[in-house]
């Protein structure tokens, strides 16, 4: 068996020679960043790996972020028709949220994530010492959604977060995603849950031309969507304040009516209705219907 090991410019330069070493394997890299994510990209390097005579006993190793995972993910679905995928993702946030899920995918000039497979890996390695060489920035990114996961199916993550360790943290993360994705394997409802935070942070995201990362949007998305669901009369006064305390919404001066029309494009919208996944309480959520003309207000409030 061949093994390939896929990962970008960054991360090769910090653990490249290191992993190939280990995993006799061989290195094939790409620019780092959300924007080489492309089929382009892709088909580079499947030429690459066709040329160097790899074929369907090969294994493809993804060692990296979100970025590495969904790209040689999908590259591991197609390639061969389906070859052996391990997964070693090298942030927090693609700890818990990349490697987990079995979903796989390219940008286009679309959008997002337009393009892809689910595909699931043989094995998925995580590895701590991969936290030392993060920036500050990719740390927050992955905590956000690690408190996310708390918020959505396990209360004790969320109120205890400072008590635990990373270990700690990312196990029940990932125990928290994988029980939600078991129900929901091809994303048809339940699954819409990991939501959270989301809505409302892919429309500032948008809104504020991706200045604010993915962390700090969804931070903020968190605490206005908690206003939304206070309002609604699901979310209590005391809730409400434990999620401000950690998300405060005040790092915030975009304007909330054009937030509202971003999410009004991004069709999540059913007769002037935005669907949005709510919670309940801390540990639970509800998929919620609000009509469009109360969600402005509802984020404004309190
Ligand atoms: P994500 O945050 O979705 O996992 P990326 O795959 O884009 O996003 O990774 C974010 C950035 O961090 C990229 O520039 C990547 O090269 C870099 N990176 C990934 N892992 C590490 C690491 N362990 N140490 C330092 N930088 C890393
Ligand atoms: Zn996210």
């Amino acid at each position: 068996v061949r093994s390939a090991l896929i990962t970008d410019d960054v991360v090769a330069q910090l653990y490249g020679q290191q992993f190939c070493k280990e995993l006799k394997s061989e290195l094939f890299s790409f620019p780092s960043g959300e924007t080489s994510k492309t089929r382009e990209t892709k088909q580079r390097l499947e030429n690459e790996l066709l040329e160097k005579g790899f074929s369907r006993d090969t294994t493809i190793v993804a060692l990296g972020g979100g970025v590495v995972l969904d790209l040689a993910g999908f590259l591991a679905a197609t390639f061969c028709r389906g070859v052996d995928l391990v997964l070693i993702p090298t942030t927090l946030l693609a700890m818990v949220d990349a490697a987990i899920g079995g979903k796989t995918g390219v940008n286009t000039p679309q959008g997002k994530n337009l393009i892809g497979a689910f595909y699931f890996p043989k094995q998925i390695v995580i590895d701590l010492r991969f936290l030392t060489t993060l920036p500050q920035p990719e740390i927050w990114n992955g905590t956000v959604e690690i408190l996310k996961a708390g918020l959505i199916g396990d209360q004790e993550l969320f109120v205890n977060f400072s008590d635990l360790s990373w270990k700690e943290r990312i196990q029940r993360a990932i125990e928290v995603k994988r029980r939600i994705v078991a129900q929901d394997l091809e994303e048809r409802g339940v699954r819409r849950v990991l939501n959270v935070g989301h809505t409302v942070g892919h429309a500032l995201e948008t809104v504020s031309n991706y200045q604010l990362s993915h962390g700090q949007a969804v931070a903020m998305g968190i605490a206005l969507e908690a206003r939304i669901s206070h309002a609604m009369g699901f979310l209590s006064c005391k809730d409400l304040a434990e999620i401000e305390k950690r998300f405060p919404p005040l790092a915030f001066d975009y304007d909330l009516d054009t937030v509202v029309q971003v999410m009004k494009l991004d069709k999540k919208i059913k007769d002037g209705t935005l669907y949005f996944a709510l919670l309940k309480e801390i540990g639970s959520v509800a998929l919620v219907g609000v009509p469009l003309e109360e969600v402005a207000c509802a984020m404004r409030t309190c």
